[in-house]
């Protein structure tokens, strides 16, 4: 019985500690009376807790602040980059590589040579190589976290289907590189991977419920519930890019038909583009990221026909909405990536389709809205992966107190 109270008794305290290392983070400089307030802390406690935060050199002291009764008090804050992280994104044909501080500032980010199906286990060597290197550089870092295309077999470690580059399906993640360095690694899918940026990094109020909703060359989503991923039985849950929106409609590599994904997806897109040949000229030799670019251009600069195409494309990012408002009840969902670009007509177009097939209760609690995150928030998602365990758990990372 000793035993087992002594192990709650520690999770107890690293609860603590991470309620305090997180709300520093969310909140800037605060007192100690303000975060024992916040927290429902004794002052004992949060004396004790603040000192060994300190001494690991995660929080600081910052002079004095202006407390209730116009007491001036010590304030605590964190220290962002006292600390470093190692993101690593792999999409289809990139894979990139970058160290970034506990606020997500990238110090240093560079991209592997691109990727075919040939040359899969080519790339696997170079990541392992890149983030040693990137370790032995930098001492400071503690942890590397990785976004995966999905949908990602999270128990297991694998991919389960990357449309039109089916080679990176056969690598073992967790067995590749779960213990591969001196640090922990922290592996996500893209859009679960996003959600955490967007929690961490995101100007805007998240909220506790939180829809991330990834439209690049795939179409994902990462849901935040109460303040947890939504993860389900393998890790394989909230692929909404293969969720079907038309029963007849467009047949797809996972088995189903009428796939969300083969709809507004830059691939699905850029497919549009080069069949119809005129509304983006040369299209056929651009990248999926490219084409749609110069797609939304031709909208924004008055172009009718790239107009009514955006607004279509938002129509079905629209119906998406509405599946992930029946099925997850967010308070915000995010819309990202590639196609995120497009712009507030997009948002307008998809805004509109939930205004007409939503129910009004839950239409009007529900914030759509454009990510304010770079374009291509993944690697900054893989850095999030690692800061959000090293928030959760920041005994794992720091030096043992004496
Ligand atoms: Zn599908």
């Amino acid at each position: 019985m000793a035993g087992k109270s002594k192990t709650t008794q520690t999770a107890v305290s690293e609860y603590n500690r991470s309620s305090v290392l997180e709300y520093l983070y969310a909140n800037g400089v605060c007192s100690r009376a303000q975060l024992a307030d916040a927290l429902s802390l004794t002052p004992a406690a949060l004396t004790k807790i603040s000192a060994r935060l300190i001494e690991s050199g995660i929080i600081k002291e910052t002079g004095g602040i202006v407390g209730r009764k116009n007491r001036r008090s010590i304030g605590l804050s964190f220290v962002e980059d006292r600390f470093h992280v190692i993101g690593v994104k792999f999409a289809r044909s990139l894979v990139q590589i970058g160290v970034f501080d506990l606020k997500g500032n990238a110090l240093r980010v560079t991209s592997l040579p691109d990727v075919t199906d040939d040359t899969i286990d080519d790339a696997v060597d170079g990541v392992h190589r890149a983030v040693s290197a990137l370790l032995q550089d930098d001492p400071d870092v503690v942890a590397v976290g990785m976004a995966v295309p999905g949908p990602y077999l999270r128990t297991v470690g694998r991919t389960a289907l990357v449309s039109f580059m089916q080679s990176w399906s056969k690598v073992e993640f967790i067995d590749e590189f779960g213990s591969a360095f001196r640090v922990p690694v922290f592996i996500e899918q893209d859009a679960r991977a996003g959600a955490l940026a967007q929690r961490l990094f995101s100007n805007g109020p998240t909220g506790d419920n939180l829809a991330y909703y990834l439209l690049g060359e795939g179409i994902g989503l990462g849901v935040i519930d109460h303040g947890g991923l939504v993860n389900g039985a393998l890790g394989a849950a909230t692929e909404i890019g293969h969720v079907s929106i038309d029963v007849h409609g467009r047949k797809c590599d996972c088995g189903n038909v009428g796939c969300l994904e083969r709809y507004c997806s830059a691939v699905a897109i850029h497919d549009d583009l080069v069949k119809d040949g005129s509304l983006v000229p040369g299209a056929k030799d651009m990248s999926h990221r490219d084409a749609c670019a110069a797609l939304f251009r031709a909208a924004k600069n008055g172009d009718e026909r790239a107009q009514a195409k955006v607004d279509d494309i938002g129509r079905y990012v629209g119906y998406g909405c509405v599946t992930i408002i029946n099925a997850y009840n967010p308070d915000v969902i995010v819309l990202g990536d590639i196609i995120s670009q497009a712009g507030p007509r997009l948002l307008t177009a998809a805004q509109s389709v939930v205004a007409e097939r939503v129910l009004p209760v839950l239409r009007n609690s529900t914030d759509i809205r454009l990510s304010d995150l770079p374009a291509d928030a993944t690697i900054l998602g893989a850095a999030a992966v690692a800061i959000s365990n090293f928030l959760e758990h920041p005994s794992n990372f720091l030096a043992p107190s004496e």
